[in-house]
């Protein structure tokens, strides 16, 4: 398989950008025939408005919708954000992040059907089965809409992590509580992604997202468009560009792990730019972001309680709280209580999932690293 990489400086020229990315890896026609159902895929991980870099760009989406109406293909674009997953929910989503605009001037249903069906995986590492949103399942072809930026939890959300948005609402809180440990639950996302085996993948890294992603960091222009039929290899490439080794992003590990992807990026076949060319070596990692893979050598016990003295926390800043109590309700442990009317975290329940980092929607919870893990990342690099 290959990847391209494009630049693409704004979204006023991403048609030109996608289409370059797309006859690079073998057209659209490769992917999406006449009739087919097709699912996009964009992120939508939480009610953000277009220019605020979270979400995957309404322009964006609306090009990919014309190029795969163009082929044929009878689109639907599909979502489940993280909390309850009901249409009306669903509905304040799309008009938010632009997707009724997006929409706009095609024949692109946007899905209000919250159904969902446990499927099995008997090959899965770490998921034997798996709850799936249905427009997923019926579909022909799926095409994923990932956004390039940092994650509180995964360091790194592209092709593979975006794909969590096909486990319906609460479930995936669910996952969290199960799956705590950030290679396990890595391990189910590349699960999640052979089960569901996106058709194609197109990356909107035109603006990107750095420090405290995917929904509280710094938007960064990046300029680019990236294409594959392999979301790993997406990611591989990706990741490198905005200065991950691969051993640094658990999803990318473990697709290398499992013979999914080459083992660095300098091994792709690449189209358009070179990585070296496009890199971004000062893009800002989040502040959860700590090379503890450095500390292997140590015997587990051991390790486990560096992990833990050094481990970056959840804090809440309460001149930004407006007490919705939305991350005590997205905290898989229950870790948060509202009793005082404001958010207080129990640390001894907290699993560093960063949930409610991540849908918090006035960014009033940061990552917050101790003095000793900040001494400790110096030191090591
Ligand atoms: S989600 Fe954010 S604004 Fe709402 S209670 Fe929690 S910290 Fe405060
Ligand atoms: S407090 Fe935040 S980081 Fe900790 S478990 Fe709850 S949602 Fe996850």
């Amino acid at each position: 398989m290959s990847v391209s990489i494009i630049k693409c400086n704004s979204y006023r020229e991403c048609r030109a950008g996608i289409d370059k990315a797309l006859s690079l890896i073998g057209g659209i026609e490769k992917f999406v025939h006449p009739g087919d159902k097709v699912v996009i895929k964009p992120n939508l991980v939480s009610k953000k408005r277009p220019d605020s870099a979270v979400t995957t760009n309404e322009r964006f989406v609306h090009e990919v919708i014309k190029i795969t109406e163009a082929a044929g293909g009878v689109v639907t674009i599909a979502e489940s954000p993280g909390g309850p997953y009901s249409a009306v929910l669903l509905k304040s989503l799309y008009r938010t992040c632009g997707m009724e605009r997006a929409a706009e001037g095609t024949a692109a249903a946007l899905n209000y059907d919250t159904g969902f069906t446990e499927v099995s995986y008997h090959t899965g590492h770490t998921l034997k089965s798996m709850p799936i949103i249905d427009p997923v399942l019926e579909a022909d072809v799926i095409i994923n809409l990932p956004k390039l930026k940092t994650h509180a939890m995964t360091s790194y959300t592209g092709a593979v992590k975006n794909l969590f948005g096909v486990i319906p609402g609460t479930h995936k809180a669910e996952l969290h509580f199960r799956l705590n440990d950030r290679a396990a639950f890595c391990s189910m996302l590349v699960d999640l992604c052979e089960r569901v085996k996106p058709t194609l993948n197109i990356m909107d890294a035109i603006i990107g997202m750095e420090g405290d992603g995917p929904t509280s960091g710094m938007d960064r222009h990046i300029g680019l468009v990236l294409a594959s039929a392999s979301p790993y290899e997406l990611d591989l490439a990706a990741s490198a560009v905005i200065g991950y080794a691969p051993n640094e992003v658990p999803t990318v590990r473990e697709a290398i792990k499992r013979g999914y992807s080459p083992k660095d990026a300098a091994k792709l076949d690449v189209m358009g730019e070179s990585i070296e060319k496009v890199r971004i070596p000062d893009f800002v990692k989040p502040e959860s972001h700590f090379n503890l893979l450095k500390l292997i050598d140590l015997p587990p016990a051991l390790n486990a309680l560096v992990v833990e003295k050094l481990a970056s926390r959840p804090k809440i800043e309460y001149d930004k709280c407006v007490s919705c109590g939305e991350c005590a309700r997205c905290c898989p442990p229950e870790a948060i209580s509202m009793a005082s009317g404001r958010p207080v975290i129990d640390k001894s329940k907290c699993i560093r999932c960063f949930c409610c980092q991540e849908l918090c929607p006035k960014s009033a919870v940061r990552i917050k690293r101790s003095l000793l893990n900040r001494f400790m990342v110096n030191f090591l690099k």
